[in-house]
């Protein structure tokens, strides 16, 4: 069965290592006793080693919130794949609307995409428009976002890549997006990936939702919405939050 992925973007959270410590103690437990659910944990760069455990991590990854676009060289304040897989990495985060916002184009992307895929590791490409006009124009915007993101990516590459569909104006907002809007909206991206790559390659990529999921809103959203699992940004930082919602996501 294809299991469920529950991806936790700690973002710029939490403030001290003691907490880190614990919510990913927390998170690795409850995901320890889940059946049908894989869950990554992505927390600040700093914090990667101190979230690592020795030994076997059942269901529970570690993944990174973002990557230099350098693999090696004189990149002050940059971090590079190969130091990331040193830790423990196997996931890794490109795409993110504030990391688009702070200057990734889809050339940079394109060019993380395939750093990461070379390493070995699993990229998670976020896409998603800003605002929704009544004509249409976000399918556009997406179509040209994901095109630009894999102009430079092979197909057999592209096996093994998260699709993370994120609606700027959902993220840190009070509600999440329709969950039949989220329905609609993942089948576009498949079907843009299958007219790049081909229809059974785009059938089998993870597409996971992202945007002010919450414990009430994940189920129809996964269900209504069609989706392979979920972005969490605020919620993954909430050790009783994100693990009820790992048990609840477990069992439907
Ligand atoms: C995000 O930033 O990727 C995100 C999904 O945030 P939130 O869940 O807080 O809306």
């Amino acid at each position: 069965m294809n299991k469920k992925l529950i991806i936790g973007n700690w973002k710029m959270n939490p403030v001290n290592a003691v907490e880190a410590k614990h919510i990913a103690e927390k998170v690795r437990l409850a995901s320890s006793k889940l059946k049908n659910t894989e869950t990554v944990i992505c927390p600040p760069l700093i914090y990667i080693s101190l979230c690592k455990v020795k030994g076997e991590s059942k269901n529970c990854s570690l993944g990174a919130q973002t990557v230099s676009r350098d693999v090696e060289g004189a990149h002050t304040g940059e971090v590079g794949i190969n130091m990331l897989k040193d830790l423990g990495v196997e996931y890794v985060i490109v795409g993110h609307s504030e990391e688009r916002e702070r200057g990734d184009t889809d050339e940079i992307i394109s060019k993380k995409i395939n750093i990461i895929l070379d390493a070995g590791l699993i990229p998670v490409i976020c896409v998603g428009e800003k605002v929704r006009d009544a004509d249409g124009g976000h399918y556009e915007y997406l179509k040209q976002q994901i095109k630009g993101g894999f102009a430079n990516v092979s197909k057999k590459h592209a096996k093994n890549v998260v699709l993370a569909y994120e609606p700027v104006w959902a993220i840190g907002a009070i509600e999440a997006m329709a969950p039949d809007q989220i329905c609609e909206t993942v089948l576009f991206i498949r079907k843009v990936f299958a007219d790049i790559f081909e229809n059974t390659l785009a059938m089998k990529t993870k597409i996971i939702y992202g945007g002010s999921v919450n414990t009430n809103n994940a189920g129809d959203i996964m269900i209504t919405g069609k989706v392979d699992g979920l972005l969490l940004g605020r919620l993954s930082v909430n050790v009783v939050g994100f693990t009820e919602l790992l048990k609840f996501v477990d069992s439907i």
